[in-house]
This record gives structure tokens, C-alpha cells and sequence, in this order.
């Protein structure tokens, strides 16, 4: 971590607090999510040029046409994920910069998360060494088709937008699991919980999204 990242001025604990409060405000609940992402530092997952502007409620660019998913956003889609229960194991299709993957490893006691950029995966090993989450594992790899061989989770959090819902993911739930997944439908985008249960699958919509698109294959 540089000087300029070492936690001082817009930076500091006071201003993760800060946007603590706003995502209270926004209507976050979940006292573990809120207390999770009063601790993780989000400043050191972006570019120096943009830490001063980490803790803003934006969606703030990664390179290679990504971008970091804003405070509320990662907040609203983990709060879903763990709907009040323990996670035990979970997948997150998307690393990025490995800051929702850090958050959630303090969720949850295993933590894989897919990429299929390998230059931005590079980037998130180091921000996931850096900010100690030594419970996440991540791969270069198809997100589309999860990671069968960890199968099943508790949860998988889609951070891209898709047009249907992967089947492998589905497949790849504990019974009681749930995948929080953005889907377009007629150009327009809204978060879905699917829940698995013993009768099939419940697909609830909960709101208006917007996310970078679910490609397939790698970059
Ligand atoms: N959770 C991330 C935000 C990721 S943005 C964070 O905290 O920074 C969405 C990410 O999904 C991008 O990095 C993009 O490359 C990745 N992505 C898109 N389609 C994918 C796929 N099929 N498999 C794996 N990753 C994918």
C-alpha cells in the first residue's frame, strides 16, 4: 500500500463511516453487511487518482471497460444474498477488483469468485492479498458456467448483467441457495433473487439495475 492509500484524510475510517450512514439511509438493514464495509478499505481496490473519490455512492472505472460496482449496489446485492441467514460457501461470478469478493469474505467461510479478464484478475489477487481476505479463491475462467467442482453454494452473486439466467448456475445451488443475478429484459435491467427450493425455483424481481453486461467466454 502507498503513502498516498495509508488511510488518512478522504481516506480514513471517519469517511468509510460516513458512507456507513448514507448506505443506512438508502435503506441497508443488515448490521454485518454495514459493519463489513465500515472495515474494508474500499480506496485500495481503485486507481490513486480515484481513491480520494472511493467512498462516493458511484460506480467508478476499473480499465478494460469495467467498472466497480457503487457502495449501495454491492450492499443491496449482499444483504439479498444472505436475507439474514449464515453463509457457509459462495460464488461470485465477476471478481473485478476483488472488492465485493473481500466484503463477502467476511460473510461467508469459503469464497470462490470467476473472471474472465485476466489483467483485472492480476489487479484483484493483489487487492485480496492486500486487504487480507485469504478465504477468497479465484479463477480465470467462463463465469456462465460457474465452478462445478465447489458445487453446491449457499449463494452465487452475478456483478454483470445478463440476458437469461444461466442454467449451470442454477444447477450449481444448494437446496435453500439463492443467486443474485441483474437480468435485461427489453433494454432495461432489474436485480432478481432466485431462491432454490425443494419444489423448483422462485424468481423474484427487486429492483431497477445497472451493471456492465455478462459476456461469454474470456477477454
Ligand atoms: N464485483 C466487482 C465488480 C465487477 S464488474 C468488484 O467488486 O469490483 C463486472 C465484472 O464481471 C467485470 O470485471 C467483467 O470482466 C466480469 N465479467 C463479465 N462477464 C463475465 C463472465 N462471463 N465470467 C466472468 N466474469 C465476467
Amino acid at each position: 500500500m502507498s503513502a498516498a492509500n495509508s488511510g488518512i484524510g478522504m481516506t480514513s475510517q471517519r469517511t468509510r463511516m460516513r458512507m456507513v450512514e448514507r448506505l443506512r439511509g438508502q435503506g441497508i438493514r443488515d448490521e454485518l453487511i454495514l459493519a463489513a464495509m465500515g472495515e474494508v478499505p474500499r480506496h485500495i481496490f481503485v486507481d490513486e487518482a480515484l481513491a480520494s473519490r472511493a467512498y462516493e455512492d458511484i460506480a467508478l472505472p476499473l480499465g478494460f471497460g469495467q467498472t466497480i460496482s457503487s457502495p449501495y449496489t454491492v450492499a443491496r446485492m449482499l444483504e439479498l444474498l444472505r436475507s439474514g441467514s449464515v453463509l457457509d460457501k459462495v460464488l461470485e461470478i465477476g471478481t473485478g477488483c476483488g472488492y465485493q469478493a473481500t466484503v463477502l469474505s467476511r460473510l461467508a467461510r469459503e469464497v470462490y469468485s470467476v473472471e474472465r479478464l485476466a489483467p483485472l484478475l492480476t489487479k484483484a489477487r493483489r487487492h485480496l492479498r492486500d486487504a487480507r481476505a485469504h478465504n477468497v479463491r479465484v479463477r480465470n475462467a467462463d463465469g456462465n458456467l460457474g465452478m462445478p467442482e465447489q458445487a453446491p453454494f449457499d449463494g452465487i452473486v452475478v456483478a454483470a448483467a445478463a440476458t437469461h439466467v444461466p442454467q449451470a448456475l442454477k444447477d450449481q445451488l444448494a437446496v435453500g441457495g439463492k443467486l443474485v443475478i441483474p437480468l435485461t429484459n427489453h433494454g432495461k435491467q432489474s436485480l432478481h433473487i432466485i431462491e432454490k427450493t425443494a419444489q423448483g425455483y422462485v424468481d423474484r424481481k427487486v429492483e431497477d439495475a445497472r451493471f456492465v453486461p455478462l459476456l461469454p467466454g474470456l477477454g
